[in-house]
């Protein structure tokens, strides 16, 4: 696609049909693919020659739709991957492997953490978790000779907190290593971590980019710009012959831009089969064509959620980013200058009962544990996925007791703002 804005990619990138083709992508619902001869296969099966031959590793109604994700990113080569969970798993393990190290931001969606800290962990690759919040020298300070990657969240699930890009893109780079950056909150609309020296960005898709709470899902894209070759040793996986694809050097027959995504496929696709099916693939790409009109409204019903609650005498405290008085406000201005995302997290004056009791009473917002799709719903932490810590350990966690966290959906903020009121006014606080 020529250099379209990003609305017109939202819409049309990724597929444009042939004269006389469907005008809206074709599910490919089809294992295998045909060929004339063993050879013709052969040279499939070697990364010889281009093409389709299982669904496991490529489809092309996937690869239509990774493509267009692609675009909105900016990148060079892209994949999807059945869930966030698998995206974040492979972005991570194409590159690390028994005896390495990882950086990551403390502030991290929960699966996230366990992943890296507990399953990662058991395969003999390390973690040392740093506050998002960290400076540099204490950024610094948490590298080893065998860190390979640095790792974390544009805006964080569900503590919200706004990551400085540029700055753990610039000590990632001063050690070697790649950066990769979960965008799945900011959504390429309000945040394209490549403009600020991001390398890899992860996404679940299951988030705002469906936006419908249709399907699971998740993609990576791979910038182009990390220069693995400059750094042979530390990424050898990329740098020296895969034995088993005949000696194919994926950095050297891929190039920079094609070395990440292609070896993640041929390699991680083929051995854990983490596949997006292509019908959910299509229904991700429906999602897609109206992202860019929907992020604004889950933001401007974020916004006005946000300054509602502020203004509450129940409230004790909001976190919007999208807030003057937010820690984040002018790091997000930088990164998220328009607008941020449709979840907003906060705590009522009378603590855990209180939050129980508002929810109840809520009648538009539903109690779930999901959060960025079209209609608006909410949780409290400490009574559900956080309910076996003591409250200690909540603060610790940075999910207090009386903490709510709300995902604004597309309703009417009018609606919102006036269900939340008659829910607050019914809790004692
Ligand atoms: C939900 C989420 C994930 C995990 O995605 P799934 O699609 O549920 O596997 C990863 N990162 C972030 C930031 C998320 O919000």
């Amino acid at each position: 696609m020529p250099d379209y804005n990003l609305e017109t990619t939202c819409v049309q990138g990724g597929y444009t049909p042939d004269n006389g083709g469907p005008r809206q992508i074709p599910i490919i619902q089809s294992t295998t693919f045909k060929y004339a001869t063993s050879e013709a296969m052969g040279k499939l099966f070697d990364l010889e020659a281009e093409g389709y031959f299982y669904s496991r590793l490529q489809n092309p109604t996937c690869d239509m739709v990774a493509n267009k994700i692609r675009e909105l990113e900016g990148g060079t080569a892209a994949m999807l991957t059945s869930s966030g969970q698998a995206a974040n798993f492979f972005a991570l393990f194409n590159i690390c492997s028994c005896g390495d190290h990882i950086v990551s931001s403390s502030s991290i969606y929960g699966g996230t953490f366990n992943l890296i800290s507990v399953t990662m962990a058991k395969m003999g690759i390390e973690v040392t978790f740093v506050s998002p919040d960290c400076t540099e020298e204490e950024l610094n300070a948490a590298f080893r000779p065998n860190t390979k990657a640095v790792f974390g969240e544009t805006i964080a699930n569900p503590a919200l907190t706004v990551l400085d890009i540029e700055l753990f893109a610039k000590v990632a780079h001063a050690h070697g290593v790649p950066l990769i950056i979960d965008n799945t909150f900011a959504t390429p609309v309000n945040c394209r971590p490549f403009q600020w020296g991001a390398d890899i960005v992860t996404h679940s898709t299951t988030k705002y980019m469906d936006g419908h709470g249709a399907c699971i899902g998740g993609a990576i894209v791979d910038s182009g710009n990390f220069d693995w070759m400059a750094h042979k040793e530390k990424f050898p996986g990329l740098t020296t012959p895969d034995d088993s694809y005949h000696g194919i050097t994926y950095a050297e027959k891929f190039g920079q831009g094609g070395a990440f995504i292609t070896k993640c496929t041929a390699q991680l696709m083929r051995d854990f089969g983490c596949t997006q099916s292509p019908q959910s693939a299509f229904i991700l790409n429906l999602g897609l064509e109206s992202l860019h009109v929907r992020m604004a409204r889950h933001c401007e019903n974020g916004q006005a959620v946000a300054e509602f609650l502020q203004s509450h005498p129940k409230i004790a405290y909001v976190n919007y980013c999208g807030l003057p008085g937010d820690k984040y406000h002018e790091v997000a201005k930088k990164y998220l200058p328009n607008g941020s995302c449709g979840v907003v997290s906060f705590g009522l004056k009378g603590g855990r009962k209180a939050a129980e009791a508002f929810m109840k009473e809520l009648k538009i917002a539903a109690i779930e544990t999901h959060v960025a799709d079209a209609r608006t719903c909410c949780l409290n932490p400490a009574t559900s996925t956080h309910r076996q810590m003591t409250d200690e350990q909540l603060i610790a966690a940075g999910v207090p007791a009386e903490l709510v966290r709300m995902s604004c959906g597309l309703e009417s903020k009018e609606d919102l703002i006036a269900d939340i009121a008659q829910a607050l006014e019914a809790v004692e606080v």
